[in-house]
């Protein structure tokens, strides 16, 4: 008796399966190294747009610290202390190597806007450890960073 011989009902589709099945990671995929270790999703969607790739951000949690990530580009939105908060915490925990890494200054070319307000962001070089470009929001004071960005700032010499 074939296996698929089952009675129809066996056969329906169960809702979200196949979505789960075909976004499982293929053999000799190389995971994504960036910011899952310090980003933890919710799943729980903002309604707010990510201001790189305008997918919509969810309800994520980084280093206890409440934020809006990007389930796409993984970068996050975070107010300006909260994201003081996130760094200091994340670098006290970080037991690797330091490692510097050059700054990329076509980074600090690209405009964006802030999704919570609308007002352009402005671009600069993040001011503590590494070499990070940053944007931020002079009237609401939320911060973007790309994906992979905080890994840069933790891994960055300095104080811990
Ligand atoms: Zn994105
Ligand atoms: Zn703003």
């Amino acid at each position: 008796m074939s296996p698929f011989s089952f009675v129809p009902l066996a056969q329906q589709p169960i809702p979200g399966a196949d979505v789960a099945s075909s976004s499982l990671p293929t053999q000799g995929e190389v995971p994504i190294p960036s910011s899952h270790s310090h980003l933890h999703l919710t799943g729980k969607h903002s309604g707010v747009p990510c201001p790189k790739c305008t997918t919509e951000t969810q309800f994520a949690d980084a280093m206890g610290v409440s934020v809006l990530a990007c389930p796409a580009c993984l970068g996050f939105l975070s107010q300006g202390k909260d994201f003081s908060r996130i760094v200091t915490v994340a670098r006290s925990h970080y037991r690797g190597q330091d490692t510097i890494r050059p700054l990329d200054h076509s980074q600090l070319r690209v405009a964006r806007t802030c999704p919570t307000c609308h007002q352009p962001f402005e671009t600069h070089a993040y001011a503590g450890p590494g070499t990070t470009v940053l944007d931020s929001c002079q009237r609401c004071g939320t911060v973007w960073l790309d994906g992979g960005e905080l890994e840069r700032i933790i891994q960055a010499p300095g104080r811990r």
